[in-house]
């Protein structure tokens, strides 16, 4: 009986000793975890250590379960506007056989009634509008007349027309700041499918490369996809989205991004709209109301019609309706790069009376370019 008591008390103490030790074991394991910790904060730095005298162990480097400070995003340094007309001048090549045309046709010893009438059908064809045609085609019948037809001055004199066309004295600024500590208000419309979404995204990395601080509105609230669509754009250059419940009302949208961009003083907020277009009605309903409840905080201070070159007197028609619901101040020109019709710059001017401030000649991010009629002419006739 005895060495039973004795057998259950040595248990005890084996078992008593045992926990003794687990114990300590876990309490001591807190301990180690500032160890870790600072491996961890010597690992994500790459950068520094390219520099450092002397390279850290590859232990440390290679430590598998070092997952690092949360990774803070990478932003892209977007390019400044200033230069990229000049790199996507060769996106105009569709563009400059209407260049190519006239000179072609110009440099002929003879001008005869039959090169010019062709004149006026390449002029025409690109889209520039019978009237401006005719402008041009008597301009340069008439210098062309009294200065000598040589090759050389009828390049220069078709330069200097065609810039005239376009037209250099407009501003083509856009309006992008707000009286006082207001921030600038630009309000993008145009039909869905012209490219108004990806156009906002990329006027947003020209304000961030111009070092603006700008807020972006998804009042397109009917497309599912825009919103989400002009959030991967914001996140890629650290530019905030305001958002509403899809199919929710835009004027809200734009109304509370308007309200957020003055309550933190931004310099510019721009905003998407929805352009289903109906019927006339609707639409100047629905575009009527975004303005009038941004208007309620602050000016829109440019309206920018987005238009697609492609689409030819379809845009033109839709500028037309555009203009007549809401008073457009600029207008951005997209996929000049598919378009062998760069006229639409000229004929859409005329019509509407204002300046094409941008041109989209691509689908990358800095696809976007202030547009200048020099540079663009210059890329015509290249
Ligand atoms: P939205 O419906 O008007 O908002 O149109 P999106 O912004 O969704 O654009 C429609 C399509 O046009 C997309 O595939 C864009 O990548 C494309 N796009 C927009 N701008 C340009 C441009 O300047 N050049 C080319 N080639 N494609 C463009």
């Amino acid at each position: 009986m005895q060495e039973w008591i004795y057998l259950v008390i040595g248990i005890a103490v084996v078992g008593v000793l045992a926990i003794a030790g687990f114990v300590t074991t876990r309490v001591r394991r807190p301990g180690r975890l500032p160890e870790k910790a600072s491996t961890d904060v010597i690992t994500p730095a790459p950068s520094t250590t390219v520099e450092a005298p002397t390279a850290p162990p590859t232990v440390e480097v290679e430590t598998p379960e070092a997952p690092a400070e949360p990774a803070a995003p990478t932003l892209e340094t977007p390019e400044k506007p200033a230069s990229r007309l000049v790199r996507l001048r060769q996106r105009l090549a569709g563009s400059n056989a209407l260049g190519r045309g006239l000179l072609g046709l110009l440099s002929r010893d003879q001008l005869d009634e039959d090169t010019w009438e062709a004149i006026e059908d390449l002029l025409i064809g690109a889209d520039i509008g019978v009237a401006p045609t005719q402008e041009l085609v008597e301009n340069l019948r008439t210098r062309l007349r009294v200065e000598g037809g040589q090759a050389a001055d009828a390049r220069a004199v078709l330069r200097e027309e065609l810039i005239n066309l376009v037209d250099p004295t407009m501003d083509r600024a856009l309006k992008v700041s707000g009286e006082g500590d207001a921030p600038g208000v630009v309000l993008v419309v145009g039909v869905n499918g012209t490219g108004k979404t990806t156009t906002v995204g990329k006027i947003a990395r020209i304000l961030v490369a111009d070092e603006r601080t700008t807020l972006l509105a998804a009042a397109d609230t009917f497309r599912a996809a825009a919103a989400d669509q002009l959030s991967t754009w914001g996140e890629r250059v650290g530019v905030e989205v305001v958002r509403g419940p899809e199919g929710g009302d835009p004027a809200s949208v734009a109304f509370d991004a308007v309200k957020e961009g003055i309550d933190r003083g931004v310099d510019t907020v721009v905003v998407d709209t929805a352009g289903r277009l109906q019927n006339k009605q609707g639409l100047m309903d629905e575009l009527g109301k975004v303005k009038r409840v941004i208007e309620k905080q602050t000016p829109v201070t440019e309206v920018l019609l987005v238009l697609d070159a492609t689409t030819g007197q379809n845009g033109l028609i839709q500028a037309k309706v555009f203009s007549e619901v809401v008073d457009v101040t600029g207008i951005a020109l997209t996929k000049l790069d598919g378009s062998a019709k760069g006229g639409i710059v000229v004929a859409v001017q005329r019509q509407l009376g204002v300046p094409v401030k941008l041109v989209g000649l691509g689908e990358g991010p800095d696809d976007l370019a202030p547009f200048d009629p020099a540079a663009f002419v210059d890329a015509l006739l290249s």
